[in-house]
């Protein structure tokens, strides 16, 4: 037993159920927060499809919240069952890049992580493993979050969208990577409108992919 067991012994994150392990979910808890659903096609307009594994409420938004303002890391550990449901799907697309949707530096560096690479990372990994020699899945940090002096809170509808729309560029030891012809899966935490998705996806289609795919944790928009 660790020490953060013994201080913090694992509970379910959706019932509070004593479990064995950390991030260990009880069987019923979920079958009720899971829910694979794809966004409609008429909301996409840069990705290709896009696929939710849950619903925002329970245990997903505590785990969520906890992570990402409790700087609780190690309750990210919660969202492995969900990304366990889609490795099927994820071996029929087989994409050739697994690409995070950077958080912003300054929260970066607040934090010490960027969420999306606490929940994704090892799943993204453990996939590789699976085909050996990094044949299928590369986890690729390529963009990067242009910082906003501005608080988003305190601008307008209008001023968010714009904001939003431009919100990434390329990681510079990634100016120049050639996407011709591959299969990007761009994974986030949360869809809400879509627009932070499109954004970084309009930045990778430059580059001229296939195909982009996304897939979020959880949405409470659809
Ligand atoms: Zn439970």
């Amino acid at each position: 037993m660790g020490l953060l067991d013994f201080l913090f012994p694992p509970i379910c994150p959706h019932c509070g159920t004593p479990v064995v392990t950390q991030g260990e979910w009880c069987e019923s808890c979920i079958t009720d927060i899971l829910h694979v659903r794809q966004v409609p096609e008429k909301f996409l307009q840069s990705l290709d499809c896009v696929y939710i594994l849950s619903d925002y409420r329970g245990g997903m938004k505590s785990i969520i919240y906890d992570v990402k303002f409790n700087e609780k890391k190690e309750q990210s550990k919660g969202t492995a069952p969900f990304l366990a449901s889609h490795n099927f799907y994820i071996h029929q697309f087989k994409p050739h890049y697994i690409i995070p949707v950077p958080s912003s530096t300054e929260k970066k560096k607040i934090r010490g992580y960027n969420q999306v690479d606490l929940f994704f990372k090892d799943w993204a990994l453990s996939l590789e493993g699976e085909y050996g020699n990094g044949q299928y899945y590369r986890w690729l940090d390529c963009l990067a979050k242009i910082d906003t002096k501005k608080e988003m809170w305190a601008l307008s509808g209008t001023e968010r969208l714009e904001t939003v729309k431009h919100a990434f560029t390329w990681q510079d030891d990634y100016k120049d990577i050639d996407f011709t012809d591959t299969r990007i899966l761009l994974v986030d935490d949360i869809y809400t409108t879509g627009a932070t998705l499109e954004a970084a996806s309009r930045v990778l289609a430059t580059r001229s992919p296939l195909r982009i795919e996304g897939l979020t944790l959880t949405s409470g928009s659809f």
